[in-house]
């Protein structure tokens, strides 16, 4: 059998402007980076603290790798599982308030593994219609039945839960929403839930370093604990600068994790050199504030210039500031126009985002300049006259 069919398939969603490449990236992650040989003013990085590239997290890298290597050598229940990996487990624990957190090697097997550990087709799950992906999959594949209410409404939330026999109920939502940047109406989707008896999982991959006290996320910037907020996952790869996630909560529930998470149990732990690298980026994350200030004051200046050039912006408080664009081919020549300036901003198109709602999104980083974020919306304004959006 031949492959002639896929081949078509690839053609037609290069016609419609879907078609997904990958560029390479020549240099470290940074405001200026080369990418495909070409230096550009990057805008679409998740490294919102511009810890990825920090000397002291390079170094605990190095030290990690010389006390326990780069390999984790196999899984954490056989013998993957390093002193690095425990005291980070430790202090990811302490930062969220909850007794215990347990690593995953990606936050997308974070996800799947929660929520696949916890609930199976005798059970209920609801989620955010703007879910991140990861996470809707972990709800489809757990065979439990399956809803999504509509984006931050606990009203769509408490109607469905109110209809629904199920042995256990599962909310599930982002802390800040990927694509657009908002925060979860956690405190009404809380109450909501507790009142139906459901247990609530905030993944908050994009909260954690940027939003609440210290950056502990979207939960504490509610004042929410964990009688509200059951299972609550961070990812590494973004604000801490490195890569793999935690699940934070009860003793039971990380227990329960390490019996049934098969994302968990079947795979290679992280690189303990990453742990390492992590435990450094945990500390400089806590105690730089000057990070989430600096953050603060480019997200305002940023959404203050899109408005004096009238940019469609949306209700987001985070460092995720997308411009809605419509049609993903509009998407794709703004994207193209901007990078022929150097600038360098990835196009969201569906099925990441509904139809029609294409977006640039734009994230900032607490390791951009005044001078380069007015560097873009310079850049914007150019390109938007240009194409009369
Ligand atoms: N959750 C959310 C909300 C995300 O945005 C992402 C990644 N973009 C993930 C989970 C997956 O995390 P990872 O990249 O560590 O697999």
């Amino acid at each position: 059998m031949s492959f002639d069919q896929l081949g078509a398939e690839l053609q037609a969603r290069k016609k419609q402007s879907l078609y997904r490449q990958r560029r390479i990236l020549q240099s470290p992650q940074a405001p200026e980076v080369i990418v495909d040989g070409k230096a550009c003013l990057a805008f679409c990085s998740n490294d919102y603290l511009g810890l990825a590239n920090h000397p002291e997290v390079i170094a605990a890298l190095k030290q990690g790798a010389d006390l326990y290597g780069v390999g984790g050598g196999a899984s954490h229940l056989v013998n993957g599982h390093s002193q690095a990996h425990h005291a980070l487990e430790e202090e990811l624990a302490e930062f969220t308030g909850r007794p215990r957190a347990l690593l995953f090697s990606t936050g997308y097997m974070a996800n799947i593994g929660a929520v696949n550990a916890l609930l199976d087709k005798r059970d209920a799950v609801f989620q955010d219609r703007i879910n991140h992906a990861s996470l809707l999959d972990a709800g489809l594949l757990s065979g439990a039945r399956f809803q999504r209410f509509l984006h931050n409404d606990a009203d769509n939330l408490d109607n469905r839960l109110q209809r629904t026999e199920a042995r256990r109920k599962l909310v599930v939502c982002d802390g800040v929403f990927s694509m657009d940047g908002d925060l979860a109406e956690l405190p009404a989707i809380c109450q909501t839930s507790a009142a139906h008896n459901a247990w609530v999982m905030v993944d908050d991959a994009h909260g954690f370093g940027c939003v609440g006290q210290q950056g502990r996320g979207t939960v504490d910037h509610f004042d929410l604990g964990s009688d509200q907020v059951q299972v609550l996952v961070g990812t590494l790869g973004k604000a801490f600068g490195t890569s793999g996630a935690f699940v934070a909560g009860s003793e039971e529930l990380i227990e329960t994790l390490i019996q049934h998470a098969r994302t968990y149990i079947y795979t290679t732990s992280m690189s303990p050199a990453i742990a390492s690298a992590t435990r450094a980026s945990l500390k400089l994350l806590q105690q730089d504030e000057w990070r989430r200030e600096k953050l603060n004051h480019l997200i305002q200046r940023f959404r203050s210039g899109c408005e004096q050039l009238g940019l469609p912006l949306m209700a987001s408080p985070t460092p995720i500031q997308p411009i809605l664009v419509g049609e993903a081919d509009r998407a794709m020549a703004i994207s193209a126009a901007l990078e022929a300036k150097g600038i360098f901003i990835g196009a969201i198109r569906p099925p990441t985002v509904p139809q029609g709602a294409a977006r640039l999104r734009v994230t900032l980083s607490a390791s951009h300049t005044d001078e380069q974020l007015d560097r873009l919306l310079d850049a914007l304004s150019d390109v938007m006259a240009g194409l009369e959006v």
